[in-house]
């Protein structure tokens, strides 16, 4: 039976929670790298993480219209919601879905996102707004909202709640499998992270720099190692692609 990954050896580095730790540094060194993919590092707690997004309304909403759609296509369909003062669930709540539809047009799926958000929208209000309805105690409520899935769900406590959760990503289990060496299921990485790091600076960073490095380099197929912030550290880079490359 496979090891629990907090049991286990992190291959050339240690520990499986020394493995984080370096990777954490590497993350902490590189924030250029996760900007340039849409993640503001800053103080813990703030909103901005997500995007430079400003409220747990704006996270959420830009949660739902991110699935299958680039984020700079978001950013700009949120700054329009922003400016027309129905970027919040109480605006978004009393419209008609097909005038949420006009507003988010832009974004893939759009018709089914407007019927999506219109329905949390009004389960959120019901509830006392997005930080009643996006709590620890609410996972499997959330759970049941169309258009979230674990991913999502566990993002908004992270983000929004400042939960001390981690979410389950397949970027993440490529990117950490191939850092220690053998698969991880992205419920394995997501529950083994979790247990290691309790601090929300460190679970958010951790979060967007392995999103990041799996946007940016770690493609499933064809990763470009030699330009990943991780080359270092990554047993994949180190014992795989060095006798191929050489
Ligand atoms: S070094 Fe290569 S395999 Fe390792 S994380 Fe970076 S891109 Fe992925």
């Amino acid at each position: 039976m496979l090891k629990k990954l907090s049991e286990m050896e992190g291959s050339i580095n240690g520990s499986f929670t020394y493995t984080l730790r370096r990777l954490i540094h590497i993350f902490q060194s590189n924030k250029e790298l996760l900007s340039s993919q849409g993640w503001v590092v800053g103080d813990p707690y703030s909103y901005s993480w997500w995007g430079g997004m400003r409220t747990p309304d704006e996270i959420a909403i830009s949660a739902f219209l991110v699935q299958l759609t680039k984020w700079e296509v978001v950013r700009e369909v949120m700054m329009k919601l922003r400016e027309n003062g129905i970027s919040n669930v109480e605006e978004l709540s009393k419209m008609d879905i097909d005038d949420i539809d006009k507003e988010i047009s832009k974004v893939n799926f759009h018709k089914t996102k407007a019927r999506r958000l219109k329905a949390f929208s009004m389960e959120a209000v019901k509830l006392g707004g997005v930080t009643a309805l996006v709590s620890p105690i609410n996972e499997e409520k959330l759970l049941e909202i169309e258009g979230i899935g674990k991913e999502t769900a566990k993002s908004l406590l992270l983000f929004i709640s400042n939960a001390r959760v981690f979410p389950p990503s397949s970027y993440s289990a490529i990117v950490l499998g191939r850092v220690i060496g053998r698969h991880v299921s992205q419920e394995e990485a997501s529950k083994a992270v979790a247990e290691a790091l309790s601090d929300i600076y460190e679970l958010k960073l951790m979060h967007a720099g392995l999103i990041s490095v799996g946007k940016a380099y770690c493609n499933r197929k064809k990763p470009k190692c030699h330009e990943c912030i991780l080359r270092d550290v990554c047993h994949y880079k180190l014992n795989t692609i060095s006798y191929i490359d050489r």
